[in-house]
């Protein structure tokens, strides 16, 4: 066993380490932050030393959570600062992808929504043009249908896709570590 003092061993370690909300049973992790998200020293049994790892792998390894070679850690709470073990979940990165589909994380993350506007733009710059258009007039959806040669449905999904929201970061926090 390691030396006292050289990371969290138990939950009792991790739970001393934040701050409780009674709320939402979420532990706010106190300790150090990169990029805005638990970096923890823990005791990792399967490489039988201390290591550092991201909040939700953490959670995942005092929980007792499977974490095969190239799985995802992440907290089904949806927070960027909890690493309540009884929050998380860990799976392959398709497991993970179902979760978030089914969470409707994904389509309200900005950094999914520029991914997919930049590969749009790679595959098909001549629609994106026509999209980025339709975004920034004020015409109606048949006048620009005409106007592009378009159907109204294509036109309407232009200027409603998710794609195009405006890029906020509340939901920044959520993917897998
Ligand atoms: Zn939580």
């Amino acid at each position: 066993m390691p030396a006292k003092g050289s990371g969290v061993q138990t939950a009792a370690d991790l739970q001393a380490r934040c701050d409780v909300n009674e709320v939402t049973d979420c532990w706010h992790w106190t300790g150090a932050l990169s990029d805005g998200h638990p970096r923890m020293w823990i005791w990792d049994h399967r490489y039988g030393k201390t290591r550092v790892v991201s909040g939700p792998r953490g959670a995942a390894l005092i929980g007792g959570l499977a974490m095969h070679k190239g799985w995802r850690a992440w907290m089904t709470c949806g927070c960027k600062t909890c690493v309540n073990p009884e929050h998380v979940e860990t799976g392959t990165t398709k497991q993970w992808g179902a979760w978030c589909r089914q969470a409707g994380v994904m389509k309200n993350n900005p950094r999914r929504r520029a991914a997919v506007r930049r590969r749009w733009a790679e595959e098909s710059p001549e629609n994106f043009a026509i999209a980025k258009a339709v975004r920034e007039s004020a015409e109606t959806g048949l006048a620009l249908a005409a106007r592009f040669n378009k159907s109204p449905q294509t036109i309407s999904k232009m200027r409603n896709s998710v794609s195009w929201a405006p890029l906020v970061t509340v939901f920044s926090g959520l993917g897998a570590r």
